[in-house]
């Protein structure tokens, strides 16, 4: 039996994380997306709606943070945050098929 994560995401008995698009794996539970490919960029390059410089806020320097699938690049997560800190989103889990 599969675990729900979201949309691109599901995990195995064993604890593997998997991309639903082509079963790549992208991490394990306590970290979903190690093996994702990750990229940082400016945080403007998210969109228009991004227009004010991070330095208004802050000293710290702020980057737009994609995960991507290993396999398919598709887009697992999207984030600005500071460029010295980790993710700290969290994924609630739900069971399918039981
Ligand atoms: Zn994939």
């Amino acid at each position: 039996m599969s675990v729900f994560i979201d949309e691109n995401l599901e995990q195995d008995d064993a604890g593997l994380v998997s991309c639903r698009h082509c079963s790549a794996r992208v991490g394990v539970a306590a970290d979903p997306l190690r093996d994702a490919r990750v990229r940082e960029s400016a945080p403007r390059t998210a969109g228009p709606s991004v227009r004010a410089e991070a330095s208004n806020f802050t000293d710290r320097e702020v980057v737009f943070r994609q995960a991507f699938c290993p396999e398919c690049l598709t887009l697992l997560q999207a984030e600005i945050v500071p460029a010295d800190e980790p993710s700290f989103r969290i994924r609630s889990l739900k069971l399918v098929g039981a």
